[in-house]
């Protein structure tokens, strides 16, 4: 049975009833694999792992894009009860953003190129909410995809930073058999976008393929995703990435440990992938 609160005070009267150590899952719903993943990880470590479900509004660059985001809070609860999650939170915004609130996280460079300079605010809405649901919850770990590379390293620097007792946990990117990462945003896609966009892992496979033989030209790698997007007329790519995986800087060279990522477009939606490397 999995618990459902929504209100500061519910949470905080079912998180005194849990065993410790706790799991925090934090997601934005319309649950897939990918987060039962997340919650999976918890359950192996965590006495108790808490999932939190809530759509941020000041992530979103436009009320548009907020608006067409998919909500299922039926299917949510049942992921969470079939996953074995204690607590399911559901906030209001005003559960999460008090009356008067004026206070939030400054993300610094790590943020800035990639998915910040492609969605200005977006990181410091994801930072500052993750930092305000780690202080609601107290979780000893909490759980993020590799999926959202950016996005974990946006976290694992403010962590650090700040001080916050938690130990971030990265968890492996779930796919289709197709190799289409899970997102809640695929169910956007027409049929025949939702044909092309296994493109994506393409061209990323081609440039670790390229890696495996011996290529070190971040520019070369970056070139093979490029031609790669180019055979599927869908596919509109947005960035082509090969970065260092700490500062999300362009690398010249790969060397060492690398991201290769991607923003593609196929209609009105916007796909992100990626790669590690070492
Ligand atoms: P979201 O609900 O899209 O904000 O995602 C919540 C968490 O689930 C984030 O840490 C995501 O990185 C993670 N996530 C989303 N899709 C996947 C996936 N296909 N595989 C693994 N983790 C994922």
């Amino acid at each position: 049975m999995t618990q459902v609160v929504r209100t500061r005070a519910e949470l905080r009267a079912a998180l005194a009833a849990l065993p410790r150590p706790l799991g925090l899952v934090p997601t934005m719903g319309a649950l897939h694999a990918g987060h039962a993943s997340l919650i999976r990880a918890s359950r192996e470590r965590d006495a108790a792992t808490v999932v939190s479900i809530f759509v941020n509004p000041t992530q979103f660059g436009s009320p548009d894009d907020l608006a067409r985001y998919p909500r299922d809070e039926a299917g949510d609860l049942a992921l969470c009860a079939a996953e074995g999650a204690a607590l399911a939170w559901l906030p209001a915004p005003a559960d999460v953003y008090p009356p008067g609130f004026q206070t939030s996280v400054q993300v610094g460079p790590v943020a800035a190129p990639l998915e910040g300079a492609a969605r200005p605010g977006h990181f410091a809405g994801v930072a500052t909410v993750v930092a305000i649901l780690l202080g609601l919850v107290l979780p000893a770990r909490a759980y993020f995809g590799r999926k959202d590379a950016q996005q974990l390293a946006v976290v694992e620097r403010m962590t650090l930073d700040l001080g916050l007792p938690v130990e971030i946990v990265g968890c492996p990117t779930v796919r289709a058999a197709d190799g289409l990462p899970l997102s809640s945003r695929n169910v956007r896609l027409a049929p025949a976008e939702r044909a092309a966009a296994p493109v994506v892992h393409r061209a990323l496979m081609a440039a670790l393929a390229l890696h495996a033989r011996g290529e070190r030209s971040a520019e070369t790698l970056r070139a093979a995703m490029t031609a790669t997007l180019a055979g599927e007329p869908l596919a509109e790519p947005e960035y082509v990435s090969v970065a260092d995986p700490l500062t999300m800087a362009e690398l010249e060279r790969v060397e060492g440990s690398a991201l290769l990522s991607l923003a593609v477009r196929f209609g009105a939606v916007r796909l992100i992938d990626n790669e590690r490397i070492g």
